[in-house]
């Protein structure tokens, strides 16, 4: 059965989009089949997948506000098992349209609900916001990652993030679980990187992954090409950090199928 995990930290900036497409372009290439959700009104993970979202016949404001079907709505990347449910610019108006339909938080997880099978792995890129977007993926998914960039205030906001998520399980999705923090934006030559990582690890305890993201600036070029890191740079360190932050995370993941942990 597939899962349906969401990127999010309301904080922008924070790595959500970087990892996203890099997770889902490295768990592809290891032949897992991923749909991406890119629900964040900028669509940065759709252009960073090289995908135009202004000519795409159908985005993500289709399938929330006018029932457009989930399958309409999937297009093809450039690389196989990856596929893409692509944002558009109306959707920073969809907040508001939401507000007064039928089902308002639950409209993507009736959607997603429908090929959530297809999948091995669905992953949502939520904006940096609380609003009802970020409500309508929380309530879509299994569990929540949480990207978190190795610089000052790491923490803050993160305890107004974990009272969201506790909102969501008791009202919305009983079941949320948290996938697991994974730190960004890592610089090995400075105090404070190292410093944010005790911090992070202190207050997530066993919730943190091991593999931590380097601040790689490929990683940042990438995606002006449309192209994720495996493609623009195979042998960066940035390629070689998500490539095994995607391998840490299906050994986790294939513990907890055989209820190791
Ligand atoms: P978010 O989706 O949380 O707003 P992004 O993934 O878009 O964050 O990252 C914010 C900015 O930092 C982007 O310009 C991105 O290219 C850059 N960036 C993200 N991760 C890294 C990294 N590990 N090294 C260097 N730059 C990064
Ligand atoms: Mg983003």
């Amino acid at each position: 059965m597939g899962k349906v995990i969401a990127i999010f930290n309301q904080k922008g900036g924070v790595g959500k989009t970087t990892t996203n497409v890099n997770l889902s372009a490295c768990l592809a290439a290891k032949g897992k089949k991923i749909l991406v959700v890119d629900i964040d009104p900028q669509g940065n993970t759709t252009s960073g997948f090289g995908i135009d979202k202004n000519t795409v016949p159908f985005s993500m404001y289709d399938l929330l506000i006018d029932n457009v079907d989930i399958y309409q709505c999937i297009v093809n990347t450039s690389r196989e098992n990856l596929f893409v449910i692509p944002s558009s610019v109306q959707l920073a108006g969809a907040e508001i349209e939401l507000t007064g339909m039928e089902n308002r938080e639950k409209r993507l997880k009736n959607a997603i609900d429908k090929v959530k099978d297809d999948y091995d792995y669905i992953f949502i890129d939520c904006p940096p916001s609380l609003g009802l977007l970020t409500i309508n993926s929380l309530t879509a998914v299994d569990s929540v990652m949480i990207p978190i960039q190795c610089e000052y205030y790491a923490l803050e906001g993160v305890s107004q993030l974990m009272n969201t998520i506790e909102l969501v399980r008791e009202n919305l999705n009983p079941k949320l679980e948290i996938q697991g923090v994974v730190l960004s934006m890592f610089d090995g030559r400075t105090n404070l990187s190292i410093q944010v990582v005790d911090e992070v690890k202190k207050y997530f305890k066993g919730n943190v992954y091991t593999t931590i993201i380097p601040r790689n600036v490929r990683l940042a070029e990438a995606p002006s090409y449309g192209q994720s890191i495996i493609e623009y740079d195979p042998k960066c360190k940035g390629a070689e950090a998500y490539s095994e932050f995607a391998d840490e995370f299906l050994y986790l993941e294939e513990d907890i199928n055989e209820g190791v942990i």
